[in-house]
């Protein structure tokens, strides 16, 4: 069974974008191109997240994500789409039930990532990508667990996080913001060292378990990547 995402935007192009970006990685997509529009989907059908952007005419993105909060049947996972930025309405979003947040303009990958980060989280399964492998790396998608060279690894729920983003698409550059925003929803990476401790604890732990090739790379002066 498929993942079923509502899309709701106005934008027709930014709309059709989604959901071309959605259904080419298996997922089933709804379109509203209003607040009502989604409101009446969503008292036919429940879907397994929504993609939701915030300027929209009549019923805003808020209103609609407070009155998805405050039913409880729709307990699924919200990502917000706007091109409002800055840390102030991150942070009032995330409080207000939003699971994450993406600014335009955005990338095809970060907007999958993000949508099959949330859908773990929930519980759900993007259902296309259960098991993910790279050279002796093996990642249960389901089960939440990673093997190398067969031999199980004991991961944090964010080294694990950051283990998935790099198998996802091996050889992708990640920069160490990109890494820490996703892992980390909704965060400001600023000056702090927490992708490299944690990028650090996972070579260790690969080591640890017989398999000496350096996976993770550091690009230097950008980030790192899985080759
Ligand atoms: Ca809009």
């Amino acid at each position: 069974m498929s993942c079923t995402v509502f899309i709701i935007e106005d934008e027709t192009d930014i709309n059709d974008l989604l959901a071309r970006i959605f259904r080419s990685a298996g997922f089933e997509t709804v379109q509203a191109f209003s607040g009502t529009e989604a409101r009446l989907l969503m008292e036919r059908r429940t879907p397994d997240l929504i993609f939701l952007d915030l300027m929209l005419p009549g019923l805003t993105g808020e209103a609609l994500l407070r009155e998805i909060r405050e039913k409880k049947r729709w307990d699924v996972p919200v990502l917000v789409l706007s091109a409002k930025s800055g840390l102030t309405d991150k942070v009032t979003l995330l409080r207000m039930g939003a699971d994450d947040y993406i600014t335009k303009p955005f990338e095809p990958e970060e907007v999958l990532a993000r949508a099959e980060a949330a859908l773990r989280r929930s519980g759900r399964t993007a259902g296309t990508e259960k098991t993910l492998r790279f050279k002796e790396l093996e990642l249960d998608a389901q089960a939440r667990s990673v093997t190398a060279g067969g031999r199980e690894l004991s991961l944090t729920a964010h080294e694990y996080e950051l283990l998935y983003l790099l198998m996802r698409t091996p050889g992708k550059v990640y920069s160490r913001e990109s890494l820490y925003e996703q892992v980390w929803q909704g965060g400001y990476y600023g000056e702090n060292n927490t992708v490299n401790v944690h990028v650090s604890n996972l070579r260790r732990k690969i080591r640890e378990a017989g398999v000496e090739e350096e996976y993770i790379r550091t690009v230097y002066g950008i980030g790192f990547k899985l080759c």
